[in-house]
C-alpha cells in the first residue's frame, strides 16, 4: 500500500541529491509531488516521473516563494531541503559568506513555512521535513563553522515551529545526515585535488566505512511525512552511519 496516497508535497532542492532522492520515493509511495529547485535544466529531468510535476523556485526569493505558495494552496508535507556547505573556520567565514549561508540553509526555511502554514492549518494539520545535518547542535565538524551554526539552527526552527503548532495538527521534524554521496559532495570532493583520498577520509568519519545514499535518506523522510510517523514531532533524526553515537 502507498504511505502517502492523496496526499500534497512540496520538495525544495530537488533536482539532484537528496531533495531529487526523496521527491521520488514521496511519488513512489502515492503522493502528488510539486518538485522545485533553482536548477530547472535538471529538475525537467524529473517531469516524466509519475505523480511528479516540477518548477522553478529559488528559495532566496521570498516574493518568489509567496507566489508559488499562493499558486499550490495546500501542502500536507513540506521537505525543506536546499542548503549549501560553506568550508573553513571562523576566521575563513566573511561577512558576505555568513549571510550567504544563513539565507541559503535557514531563512529559506522560515520563508517556506510562513508560506505554507496557514493552508496545512486550515486543512487540518500536515508534516515539516527539514533537512539539517549531524554537523550542527549535534557534532561540530571541522572546517564547518558557518555551515554547522547555520544548520543548528535549522534544528532550532523545526523545534520551534513543532512546540507552537502542535495543538493544529502540524509536525516538524529535522533529518541530521552524515555525510551522503551526492553531486555537491563529488565537487568537493573534486576540488580537495585527490578525489579518492577525499572519498576515503569522509568514509573514515563514519563507522561503518561508507558514505550514506540519497535513497536512504529518502527513506526516512517518507516514514516522519506519513501518518505512520503521527507521534513523532519536534526531533532532530541522525542517519549517519554511527559517526556521532558509537
Ligand atoms: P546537492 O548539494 O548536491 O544539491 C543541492 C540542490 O540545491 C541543487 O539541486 C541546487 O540547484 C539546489 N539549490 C541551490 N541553491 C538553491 C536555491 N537558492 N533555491 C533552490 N534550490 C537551490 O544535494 P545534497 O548534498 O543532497 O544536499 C541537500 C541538503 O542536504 C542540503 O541542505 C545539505 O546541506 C544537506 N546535507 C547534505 C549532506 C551530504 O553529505 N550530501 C549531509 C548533511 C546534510
Amino acid at each position: 500500500t502507498e504511505r502517502l496516497k492523496g496526499q500534497r508535497a512540496v520538495v525544495t532542492a530537488a533536482a539532484q541529491g537528496i531533495g531529487r532522492a526523496t521527491a521520488l520515493a514521496f511519488a513512489r509511495e502515492g503522493a502528488e509531488v510539486i518538485a522545485t529547485d533553482i536548477n530547472a535544466e535538471r529538475l525537467a529531468e524529473l517531469e516524466s516521473e509519475p505523480g511528479i510535476t516540477t518548477r522553478r523556485l529559488d528559495v532566496r526569493d521570498g516574493a518568489a516563494i509567496a507566489a508559488f505558495a499562493q499558486e499550490t494552496g495546500r501542502a500536507d508535507i513540506l521537505f525543506n531541503c536546499a542548503g549549501f556547505v560553506h568550508s573553513g573556520t571562523i576566521m575563513d567565514c566573511t561577512e558576505e559568506e555568513f549571510d550567504f549561508a544563513f539565507e541559503l540553509n535557514v531563512k529559506s526555511m522560515y520563508r517556506m513555512v510562513r508560506a505554507f502554514l496557514p493552508a496545512m492549518i486550515d486543512g487540518g494539520g500536515g508534516s515539516i521535513v527539514n533537512i539539517a545535518s549531524v554537523a550542527s547542535s549535534v557534532i561540530a565538524a571541522p572546517n564547518r563553522f558557518v555551515y554547522g551554526a547555520s544548520k543548528a539552527a535549522v534544528i532550532g526552527l523545526t523545534k520551534s515551529v513543532a512546540a507552537d503548532f502542535v495543538g493544529q495538527g502540524i509536525r516538524a521534524n529535522a533529518i541530521c545526515p552524515g555525510t551522503v554521496e551526492s553531486p555537491s559532495l563529488e565537487d568537493r570532493m573534486r576540488a580537495t585535488g585527490d578525489l579518492d583520498a577525499a572519498r576515503l577520509a569522509f568514509a573514515a568519519r563514519q563507522p561503518m566505512g561508507r558514505l550514506g545514499r540519497p535513497e536512504e535518506i529518502a527513506a526516512l523522510a517518507v516514514y516522519l511525512a506519513a501518518p505512520e510517523s503521527g507521534f513523532v514531532t519536534g526531533q532532530a533524526v541522525s542517519i549517519d552511519g554511527g559517526w556521532t553515537n558509537i
